[in-house]
């Protein structure tokens, strides 16, 4: 069901060497606290709207933690994002340039959260694939099925697979 002759994108290479190079290679070393402490960032939950901040050297996430554990991960990535790829104050900045930020965040997620070089984890004849992604990768099924979706349209699979078989319940 798999096609190899899918392009990564420029975004999933990223991610891709950025996973080399702190040495994470399956999905059970993906972990907020490995990487954060890998990356010298400071990791607080609070009951608080998400952010990032970089001051001189200190570099920290807050992940607001009245959101369910599930949409941690995700969080943590779009923050990560911000820190890694995105140097600058966002609230300094033009509107269309923060939309172009925030965007970059928002592919960045799906694809540190389900890295390329982790794809051969998947089983993706299984029909309750999206259970087993979220259960693989520790992140929600809506993320699941958009990852899903954009291997899809980029030409991962042979045949299209019908979008039905992409669900959960
Ligand atoms: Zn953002």
């Amino acid at each position: 069901m798999k096609f190899h002759d899918y392009c990564t994108t420029s975004l999933e290479d990223w991610v891709t060497k950025f996973y080399s190079r702190i040495g994470i290679t399956k999905p059970k070393q993906i972990d907020i606290t490995a990487i954060s402490r890998c990356l010298r960032i400071y990791v607080h939950y609070k009951p608080i709207y998400s952010y990032f901040e970089v001051i001189g050297r200190y570099q920290g996430i807050v992940i607001d933690c009245r959101e369910p554990p599930e949409k941690h991960r995700e969080i943590f990535f779009h923050e990560l994002c911000h820190i890694l790829r995105h140097a600058g104050v966002q609230s300094m900045m033009p509107k269309a340039f923060r939309e172009l930020q925030e965007w970059d965040a928002r592919h960045f997620v799906k694809y540190a959260a389900i890295p390329f070089h982790m794809l051969q984890y998947i089983n993706f004849d299984d029909p309750h694939v999206v259970e087993q992604m979220t259960d693989i990768f520790k992140v929600s099924p809506e993320l699941c099925l958009e990852r899903l979706l954009q291997l899809q349209r980029n030409g991962y699979f042979r045949q299209s697979v019908p979008t039905q078989s992409f669900h959960w319940d």
